[in-house]
């Protein structure tokens, strides 16, 4: 009888897991409703996720336990649910500018808490048991920076094990002998799907353990259930799926993890157009891992082909920033087509909520086979280095009332000032200097800052990676450089 019952629960919950929705279309449709609202960026810190931990402590079935201290001090905690015997671990943001997918596993945990998902949650505990360690480089975290405090990269510090967050993350993992293992980063958002016009938004890896990169069981189970991933989400991200470089890295813990018995899959979350904070990207997190959770479960991935692993483009580089296209440089007489590549890098101004960028030329010619998030087309437009302006040094307190037209239309970029505030941007759609340090020629290395003209006429103008259209009557905001 009680070999009955236990068959009847089984059949049960099979048809509660696969009921007839799609479930990822399901998880996007209503994902608004578990996004943690409470997380709005991606430079959130340790302060601003251990009262959404703690506060998982009054929730049913969840555990919260502290497993060490972080070089200064901030805890690491583990969080558990789930009864069945197959577990799954994962651990995120050991790269502390690496956040995108600790904001998912808040997600996770309010989807666990929603009784709408009571029946799917309680069907999917009795099979596997979730461990969540979110945040393992909080003081990396702390200044948004890759490294941690002892500027040590802890994927580094696998075997060697000097700092105290990977002797957590490895004491935990032992701890656990988890048969799937999420290793949760970010990557460049420069990154594309092998060498086609699209963005890798999500790059998945099955680690190798060995330099010869040879395939086990332990390592096929991961290639497996990336397949199920990676069909799961195309219907979201089609083409915007990569994988990432395969070489082994006997220092890193993905690698180590696969090595010592534990199915680890890496998941990158990149780049997607006009989501600089990567909030889509933290919602596709979210699918990824609910629709990975549910494929372990129902142990759907175990006749998955390897095929639609191999079949992933890798990850490539052939992306900028910005492109400016077919633009013609005068040299003298001679006049010669170009394409210009500038990239933005991002720096954190005074006041953190506020990004600032630096621009950088950093590839010119013929970039036909490139992309950009801003692509811009010019054919028919010169360009020229804009220049510095002059005839005056204005005072701090007087740049609010620039006409930036005017200044626009006469080709400058730059103004001069009695003083540099002590800062690196300025909000201004201006650089500032203390005295013209400006070459006037196009070269790669430096900030991009140029006059875009038609029929001798300035049209738009670039200050610092940023294109503006000149035109009279125009509201200009702006991330000028302070050029010290
Ligand atoms: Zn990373």
């Amino acid at each position: 009888m009680k070999t009955l019952l236990l068959v009847l629960t089984i059949i049960i919950s099979e048809t509660i897991m696969s009921q007839n929705y799609d479930f990822e279309q399901n998880l996007y449709q209503s994902y608004d409703r578990y996004k943690e609202s409470s997380l709005t960026h991606r430079r959130f810190k340790h302060a601003d996720i251990i009262p959404l931990i703690d506060k998982l402590k009054h929730k049913n079935g969840f555990t919260v336990k502290v497993v060490g201290k972080s070089v200064e001090g901030r805890e690491l905690k583990l969080i558990t649910i789930g009864k069945g015997k197959t577990k799954i671990f994962m651990w995120s943001q050991m790269h502390g500018d690496e956040p995108t997918a600790t904001a998912a596993l808040f997600d996770i945990f309010n989807f666990i808490n929603d009784p709408a998902n009571k029946e799917f949650c309680s069907a999917l505990f009795d099979r596997v048991t979730l461990y969540f360690l979110p945040m393992v480089n909080p003081d990396g975290a702390e200044r948004f920076k890759r490294r941690n405090f002892y500027d040590i990269d802890l994927n580094r510090d696998a075997s060697r094990l000097q700092c105290p967050e990977a002797i957590i993350l490895k004491t935990v993992f032992d701890s656990l002998k988890a048969d799937f293992g999420f290793n949760l980063h970010d990557q460049s958002h420069r990154y594309s799907v092998g060498n086609s016009f699209r963005t890798a938004t999500i790059s998945f890896l099955a680690p190798a353990y060995n330099y010869e990169k040879d395939f086990n069981d332990v390592r096929g189970n991961a290639v497996k259930l990336i397949g199920n991933m990676f069909n799961s989400l195309s219907q979201f991200i089609p083409g915007h799926i990569a994988k990432y470089s395969d070489e082994y890295e006997p220092r890193a813990f993905g690698d180590n993890f696969q090595k010592w018995g534990t199915s680890t899959i890496l998941i990158e979350s990149g780049g997607w157009k006009d989501d600089p904070e990567k909030q889509f990207i933290r919602k596709i997190n979210f699918i990824a891992l609910l629709s990975a959770f549910k494929s372990i479960a129902e142990e759907s991935y175990v006749n998955t082909s390897s095929d639609i692993y191999e079949s992933i483009p890798f990850n490539d580089k052939y992306i900028f920033d910005v492109i400016l296209r077919n633009l013609t440089v005068k040299d003298g007489k001679k006049q010669i087509k170009i394409d210009i590549g500038i990239n933005l890098d991002e720096f954190e101004g005074p006041n953190e909520k506020k990004i600032f960028y630096r621009s950088q030329v950093d590839d010119l010619g013929d970039l036909s086979t490139f992309f950009a998030y801003k692509d811009y087309d010019f054919e028919g437009y010169t360009i020229e280095r804009a220049s510095v302006y002059e005839k005056k040094v204005y005072a701090l307190n007087k740049l609010e009332k620039i006409d930036f037209y005017d200044l626009y239309s006469k080709g400058y970029s730059t103004i001069l000032v009695k003083e540099l505030p002590d800062e690196k941007f300025t909000r201004l759609p201006i650089n500032l200097a203390l005295k013209n340090r400006i070459d006037t020629t196009i070269n790669i290395g430096e900030s991009a800052n140029f006059v875009i003209k038609k029929d001798g006429k300035i049209k738009f103008i670039v200050i610092n990676g940023f294109l503006h259209k000149v035109e009279k009557e125009r509201k200009f905001s702006g991330n000028g450089l302070i050029i010290k």
